[in-house]
């Protein structure tokens, strides 16, 4: 789960990150408000959306005069803004975050990450802050300094020297530096983080009395498995900024992941599930979403399920696949059924049932009457899916 900038930058502070004053607005007539209440001469205004790249898109504003940050506040609420992060559609505006300006030495980069293939916390900092990591990483791999972190023994205090050296930090620096670092470590740790970017971590101008380090950015994303652990930070989910699709499974306890296709998928276990989406890949199709309906999957539940699917306006044909073990085939089959009299289900749906009770499943499908195509395996079913979605495409007037 993704929280907003000013949300991790309060989190952060709580744990000894600097961060620069500001709040949190609703409206224009707050937003000067606030910068009044801050006084100085300069606020940055600042969309709040779950998405990166806002500076280059219009959704980070230096202000010199209430009336500008007015202006500007005016323009950015009720908009969606484009990033290069957000999707086409981009992201409903309608909180922002209006900060006292800072006078910038030098941008750098400080992340926290799980880095899956040595199964450990992973510290990465770069001399180049404000861009984008992953252009970073691609292009100047030899720019990020990273740092793996020992699970027994934490992010230590020398290793956040020696990544302060590695950026080049001015030696008085380095001791706030070290802090900083280690108490977003400490953040990541404690609050059962995903990933927390500090980008940029800025050294901030000399002219105005001593320079100083500063979370100008800040971005967090928690483990959705340890929210139920951290209900403080639970609460904080913001649905607007997520895919409809996703929140409306959620809600419904379901697994559900969605993709950019056409072809809605229903499966049991995350693993078939996988095998699913890469089989209708290679019948030349494209999956809609990935969605485990889980072991023991009443009809009740299989009927949660096709709603998530059809929900999708994308879907133009949808497949039910399920390997039952712990599942009953029958169960699933007359899920299904009940489905097709609950929903109005206006597309081709394919069923394969394999495993417990596989027969009495089959008997049931087809003792319905109902226009579903069935199949016996999982290549024939994926063929017959994509089939079926690029002939309702035809019907519809689209170029399959
Ligand atoms: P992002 O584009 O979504 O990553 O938003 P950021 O908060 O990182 O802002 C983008 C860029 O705007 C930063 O890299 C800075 O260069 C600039 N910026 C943000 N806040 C300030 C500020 O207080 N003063 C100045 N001079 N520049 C700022
Ligand atoms: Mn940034």
């Amino acid at each position: 789960m993704d929280v907003h900038e000013y949300q991790a930058k309060e989190l952060l502070a709580r744990y000894g990150v600097p961060i620069p004053r500001g709040g949190v607005v609703y409206s224009p007539e707050q937003a000067t408000y606030r910068a009044k209440e801050l006084g100085g001469s300069a606020w940055v205004v600042k969309a709040q959306v779950h998405a990166g790249g806002r500076g280059e898109a219009g959704g980070v504003k230096v202000c010199t005069t209430d009336r500008e940050v007015n202006e500007v506040a005016n323009q950015m609420f009720g908009s969606r803004l484009v990033t290069r992060q957000s999707g086409p559609e981009g992201k409903l505006v309608y909180r922002l975050y209006v900060e006292e300006a800072s006078r910038i030495q030098r941008e750098l980069y400080f992340g926290i990450v799980v880095d899956r293939s040595t199964e450990r916390i992973m510290v990465v900092g770069s001399r180049e802050g404000g861009v984008e990591i992953e252009e970073l990483a691609e292009l100047r791999p030899e720019a990020l300094v990273r740092i793996s972190v020992e699970p027994a023994l934490g992010f230590l205090e020398f290793q956040a020297r020696e990544l302060a050296f590695a950026l080049d930090i001015p030696y008085e620096l380095v001791p706030q530096a070290v802090h900083v670092f280690r108490s977003a470590y400490r953040a990541f740790r404690d609050l059962d983080a995903a990933m927390v970017e500090i980008n940029p971590l800025v050294i901030t101008d000399s002219s105005a009395g001593a320079s100083e380090l500063v979370a100008l950015d800040a971005k967090m994303s928690f483990d959705d498995n340890a929210l139920f652990r951290h209900l403080e930070i639970a609460e904080l989910r913001d649905r607007s900024q997520e895919d409809a699709r996703e929140s409306h499974a959620a809600d419904r306890g379901l697994a559900y992941v969605g993709l950019d296709g056409d072809i809605g998928c229903m499966i049991n276990g995350a693993g078939l599930a996988m095998a699913t989406l890469d089989m209708i890949q290679l019948a030349g199709g494209a999956p809609a979403n990935f969605l485990d309906i889980g072991g023991g999957a009443s009809p009740d539940r299989v009927l949660k399920a096709f709603r998530a699917v059809l929900n999708d306006q994308n879907v133009t044909a949808m497949l039910v696949n399920i390997f039952a073990g712990i599942n009953r085939c029958d169960w699933v089959a007359q899920g299904v059924v009940d489905a097709f009299a609950a929903i109005d289900v206006r597309i081709p749906v394919v069923v394969r049932l394999a495993g417990t009770h596989v027969e009495e499943g089959r008997a049931i499908i087809a003792a319905s009457g109902l226009p579903i195509l069935t199949a016996d395996t999982l290549a024939e079913a994926a063929e017959l899916v994509v089939t079926a979605a690029r002939r309702e495409k035809v019907l519809d007037g689209h170029p399959a």
